[in-house]
């Protein structure tokens, strides 16, 4: 386990451990695997600047998950110095010894998640399209899953954020939407942890879609905090 404070998955990926007062589970919240979905990277940073303490248990927090493609505003690193422009949830298990950037990050993120085993891998993203079951794929206001059944905390989650809306539009989904390439669910499989995506749709200022994301991380901050300890 490692300890609190940062550490480093890659010369700029920058990984923050937290940990609580009490003993509690471990949670892992991760932005920018897509560099132009802005709002859960926002997020994450204001956290953390605000002096995220958890209340038990650890957070493993990486808010600036694929740097190149950030800077870039794009899904995608552009092909420069070591990055190879590949689509970094889509390279999953990943490779130490590959040439391309991505394949290696890959790999360093799933070593950190075989090493610490958090019960929650939460990814967030953004989506162009709002969420429409009957129009796929689209995302905006979902929390995506690729396991059935359902778990139990993801309708727990949508309850929750669904009561705090301030309008219909807010509304937000369960959405089961297996993709066996993604990084998530590559690590679901491997470590039978919680895996979920949150999608927020772009249409909504930026400010909201960041104030969004927040929430959700509280959220599943209580709802862990709630159960027993897991590891
Ligand atoms: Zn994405």
């Amino acid at each position: 386990m490692r300890p609190s404070g940062i550490h480093l998955l890659a010369p700029n990926v920058v990984l923050y451990v937290l940990e609580g007062e009490a003993p509690g589970p471990t949670l892992l919240f991760q932005a920018g695997i897509h560099g132009d979905e802005i709002a859960g990277v926002h997020a994450l940073s204001e956290l953390l600047e605000e002096g995220w303490r958890p209340r038990r248990g650890r957070r493993l927090v990486c808010p600036i998950m694929n740097p190149g493609a950030y800077r870039a505003r794009k899904r995608t690193a552009p092909k420069r110095g070591p990055w190879a422009g590949l689509d970094l949830n889509r390279v999953f298990p990943g490779d130490p010894e590959a040439p391309e950037h991505e394949k290696r990050l890959a790999h360093a993120f799933m070593e950190l998640v075989l090493e610490e085993r958090p019960a929650l891998v939460c990814t967030l993203h953004e989506s162009q399209k709002r969420y429409d079951p009957e129009r796929q794929p689209s995302f905006g206001q979902s929390l995506v899953y690729g396991v059935l059944p359902m778990p139990k905390v993801i309708g727990e989650a949508i309850e929750r954020l669904n009561s705090r809306i301030q309008n219909e539009e807010e509304r937000w989904s369960p959405h089961y939407y297996p993709v066996p390439t993604s990084s998530t669910e590559v690590i679901v499989e491997r470590t039978r942890c919680v895996g979920v995506c949150v999608e927020t749709w772009m249409g909504f200022p930026e400010e909201r879609r960041i104030d969004m994301h927040k929430e959700v991380v509280r959220i599943f901050e209580e709802l862990f905090e709630a159960e027993a300890p897991t590891n």
